[in-house]
């Protein structure tokens, strides 16, 4: 209860009532928090832009302690991240890094690893020339830093040391199984070795090294093997890649 501060960024956010915001953060003291931003709604708010999605910014709160709504008094931009809402590639990815965050964590659990990797990885998403990779190499820390890293080692079925034929990536089961053990497994996926292959590399390499590795054709596979781990993880499919997939049908010249 009382007044509270910390950096955090928006990971959501909602119109409440006729002028008020409900806004969701990620924050570096608090994990993820819910706030209510009053008339931020107004033509001049005082919050101005600050509560667009993706920003970072220096949050003040008031906790009343009578609800799980926060009061937002103040959240000044130190980052607006506004290239990454810029064109639809970018905005794409980083949307699909905010609601992993935003789906796979719970209410008040600070996570400061998790925090440095969603400002680093929003980084990525504006400045890399290649976003989608950076969400990939998100997701594959994301996964890790919740304790959620598929075991890539061996089958996790009968224990037998990978390469195997016909691999598969069991979401339930924590890692690879092989051809015999896929049948019992309730959640196999299949995998290519490419993409088991980049997913290891992606896992060694450091960060910059990541985003540049070359992977080939496991690149696509595996932005698809995280987005269904992530899935499953939270328990129905994620809203970003469907959301991207209706607005490039509906854009001129789009893809089908
Ligand atoms: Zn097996």
């Amino acid at each position: 209860m009382g007044l509270g501060k910390t950096q955090a960024v928006v990971i959501g956010r909602r119109g409440l009532g006729e002028s008020d915001r409900l806004v969701t953060f990620y924050s570096r003291r608090f994990g993820k928090i819910h706030g209510v931003a009053r008339a931020a709604r107004r033509p001049r708010s005082r919050f101005g832009s600050a509560l667009e999605p993706f920003t970072l910014g220096d949050l003040v709160f008031f906790d009343t302690g009578r609800s799980d709504l926060l009061r937002i008094d103040h959240f000044d931009i130190v980052h607006p991240f506004s290239r990454a809402r810029e064109d639809l590639e970018r905005f794409a990815q980083g949307a699909w890094i905010i609601e992993c965050v935003g789906r796979l964590t719970a209410d008040h659990d600070r996570h400061t690893a998790l925090y440095g990797l969603l400002v680093r990885s929003l980084r990525g998403v504006e400045t890399s020339a290649r976003p989608s990779r950076v969400a990939i190499c998100f997701g594959v820390r994301c996964v890790d830093l919740l304790g959620h890293r598929p075991r890539l080692d061996a089958c996790v079925g009968c224990g037998r040391p990978y390469p195997f034929a016909r691999p598969h990536l069991d979401l339930d089961g924590g890692g690879l199984v092989c051809e015999g053990c896929e049948r019992e497994a309730s959640a196999g996926v299949p995998i290519s070795a490419v993409a088991v292959t980049g997913l290891e590399r992606l896992r060694s390499l450091r960060w910059e090294e990541a985003i540049r590795a070359p992977l080939g054709r496991g690149e696509a596979e595996l932005a698809a093997v995280l987005d269904a781990q992530v899935s499953r993880l939270i328990g129905q499919p994620t809203r970003t890649p469907r959301f991207v997939r209706e607005v490039r049908r509906l854009s001129p010249g789009g893809r089908g």
